[in-house]
């Protein structure tokens, strides 16, 4: 098989099964939530859900491509508005990125609410030590790509973004980083919100948060971290992969 057309199959498979997994997750919230995977051929073109259907029924057949102009390319269905306004600025301003995922997940929308960023209070959590940022400028939905391009620049060369009042933001170079990483920014949500509501938590030294970041907070562990639940979900539900 070509070897594009191997790279793109593989990114919609991964693509399909992070949504599976974002359903079974609990982080759909109605029509909100989008991943996207650039495709391989074409680099300002992203595959994406079509707008309104529910995570867990997506399958690699579902998935739509949409162009640098917001049409849809490949596929029936229409895109969400929100999706192309924010992905395309963040795949235009990081040509390193492959891959973004954003949903309104309970805690990450929560956590976002503070307008602070996550402290280094597990091991975890270092993960995104001096390696996330916060987007300080709610102003409704993210319909206008100006906004989009103002997320963008939050995020900088940063793996993740806190959109105050919204949710979060993460970007990997791999499907399965992405992912991965909205999967365990979540967590680290839940994790900070629980320890704060009982006590102030102990923070791991800056050194320390430094090193831990360096271990669990790079692209090929976060691609690795992803594995286990890619070949759950695909043993439980091998019909994502149609
Ligand atoms: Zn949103």
């Amino acid at each position: 098989m070509d070897e594009i057309v191997q790279e793109r199959l593989h990114r919609k498979q991964v693509l399909a099964a992070a949504f599976r997994l974002f359903s079974k997750f609990g982080f759909n919230e109605g029509l909100a939530g989008h991943i996207t995977a650039r495709d391989p051929e074409r680099p300002d073109h992203f595959w994406v859900n079509p707008l309104g259907m529910f995570f867990g029924h997506i399958r690699v057949s579902d998935l739509i491509l949409v162009n640098h102009e917001g049409d849809v390319v490949e596929g029936s269905r229409p895109v969400n508005r929100a999706a192309y306004a924010i992905h395309s600025q963040v795949h235009a301003a990081r040509p390193d990125v492959v891959a973004a995922a954003h949903a309104h997940s309970l805690y990450g929308k929560t956590w976002s609410s503070l307008g602070r960023l996550l402290d280094p209070i597990t091991q975890d959590a270092c993960a995104f030590y001096d390696d996330h940022a916060l987007f300080d400028d709610f102003s409704g939905v993210v319909f206008d790509i100006e906004e989009g391009k103002r997320i963008a620049h939050a995020l900088g060369e940063h793996k993740a973004v806190i959109l105050r009042n919204h949710g979060l933001l993460t970007v990997g170079q791999t499907v399965e980083e992405a992912a991965w990483w909205f999967i365990t920014m979540e967590r680290s949500c839940e994790s900070q919100l629980v320890a704060e509501a009982v006590a102030k938590p102990v923070l791991i030294d800056p050194e320390d948060a430094a090193l831990t970041a360096s271990q669990v907070g790079n692209h090929l562990t976060g691609a690795f971290q992803f594995q286990p639940l890619y070949d759950r979900i695909v043993l439980e539900q091998p019909d994502l992969l149609e």
